[in-house]
């Protein structure tokens, strides 16, 4: 099963993420979790990816293209994929779109979650990222999702591990900037969801809510993936 999500940050996009990995054994790729680990490992990429991800501007196609294009072709993903903030842009969609038609690779579903700029922008400042595992989210506002107390300080709720923030999510210029490039329907990721939208063949389109708690949200697109 491939599939793509979108959401705005804060939309709780990598949440929902993780439940569908999980669910349906399939690899969860997320351009900015790979941008990261990079970053934390003092490689290349993520030196020249790094100046782009603080001020929450996109870094350039021809280092994001090539990297999850790649990514897309390793053995986790024979069993499928979820690809999680790419594509960002028009381009990026398009190339994508050209990429899956010549390695003959299906899309499956398509899935929107929807969410008022306000609204995703108080969500974002609340996230707590585990050292051990980007597949655990943690959330100060979501008590489904909130991180426990050990020895006096907040902890990973699944595994115990250290949590931080993001540079990019307490910064109000980068998380304007993020959302600035997320809701442009001419060139950003508005216009990479609804190129997708639009492209018809057996691609299905499930476009949820996600102003809902995270259970809500995660019912009404099961209920979808087949
Ligand atoms: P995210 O974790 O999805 O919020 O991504 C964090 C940052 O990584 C973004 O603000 C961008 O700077 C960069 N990034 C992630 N995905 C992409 C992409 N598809 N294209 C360009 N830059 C990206």
């Amino acid at each position: 099963m491939n599939i793509l999500i979108f959401g705005p940050n804060g939309s709780g996009k990598g949440t929902q993420g993780a439940i569908i990995q999980d669910k349906f054994n399939i690899a969860h790729i997320e351009s900015g979790a790979i941008f990261r680990q990079n970053i934390g490992g003092g490689t290349e990429l993520g030196k020249k990816a790094k100046e782009y991800i603080d001020r929450g501007d996109l870094v350039p196609d021809d280092i994001t293209i090539p990297m999850i294009l790649d990514r897309l072709k390793e053995d986790d993903c024979k069993n499928g994929w979820l690809l999680d903030g790419f594509p960002r842009n028009k381009v990026q969609a398009e190339t994508l779109a050209k990429a899956l038609q010549d390695e003959n690779m299906k899309l499956d579903y398509v899935i929107e979650i929807v969410l008022p700029r306000d609204i995703a922008k108080l969500r974002i400042t609340g996230r707590r990222l585990c050292e051990n595992d980007n597949n655990h989210p943690n959330h100060i506002a979501f008590d489904a999702i909130k991180p426990v107390e050990k020895d006096g300080e907040l902890v990973c709720r699944v595994c115990g591990g250290k949590l931080s923030t993001r540079a990019d999510d307490q910064d109000e210029a980068a998380i304007d900037k993020r959302h600035d490039i997320y809701y442009d329907e001419n060139t950003g990721t508005m216009a990479a969801v609804n190129y997708f939208k639009n492209l018809g063949g057996d691609t299905k389109v499930i476009s949820v809510d996600g102003s809902g708690s995270i259970g809500e949200v995660t019912d009404a697109i099961l209920k979808e993936l087949k």
